[in-house]
């Protein structure tokens, strides 16, 4: 594991809604909210409302400017600032099967607030750890997905296995046409 379980699920979940916002947009109902809100397991409150789709909504091009930031000083003055308008205040929690890690805001605020602040927090630890390459951009040409590579041996560069596939099979048939390429 390259960071601690609770930072990987919310750079995770930060990449699958940034990556949400490409087309075709694939959070534009409550349900499409529900399986991010499954897949990374979320807690605490959800409205089920227009406004908590929309906020999150709203959110998606501000997670995906924290996680492809080119550098750590603009990473850093996105983080500070997102911790500071929500005057987040760390607090260390242990609940269900966690153990001991940090909250810095209660669950009973509205679920964008809460991303972003958990977005904020572990890409503290990303930053700390001077890991910010584990972050990039799709190296498909026609892609803008963001990639988060968790791999040991940092292998990873593309954001989907769609456009891996589709690369892949890019790369065969440049192979086969002309065989004195490779
Ligand atoms: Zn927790
Ligand atoms: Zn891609």
């Amino acid at each position: 594991m390259v960071f601690t379980h609770d930072t990987e699920l919310a750079l995770q979940a930060a990449v699958t809604l940034a990556n949400s916002a490409l087309d075709p947009d694939t959070l534009t109902t409550d349900e499409d909210l529900d399986r991010v809100w499954d897949a990374y397991q979320y807690s605490g409150r959800r409205d089920h409302t227009r406004a908590e789709l929309d906020a999150v909504r709203a959110l998606r091009p501000r997670l995906r400017a924290v996680l492809t930031a080119a550098d750590d000083e603009t990473a850093v003055s996105l983080v500070n600032e997102m911790l500071g308008e929500t005057q987040a205040v760390p607090q260390l929690v242990r609940h269900d099967q966690l153990g001991w890690h940090i909250h810095a805001i209660g669950t009973d605020q509205p679920l964008a607030r809460r991303i972003l602040v958990e977005t904020a927090m572990a890409m503290i630890d990303v930053v700390r750890a001077d890991e910010l390459s584990r972050l990039s951009v799709c190296a498909d040409e026609t892609c803008e997905g963001v990639v988060l590579d968790l791999s040991r041996n940092r292998s990873r560069r593309f954001c989907s296995t769609t456009c891996g596939n589709r690369n892949a099979v890019a790369a065969y048939r440049a192979r086969t046409r002309d065989p004195a390429a490779s």
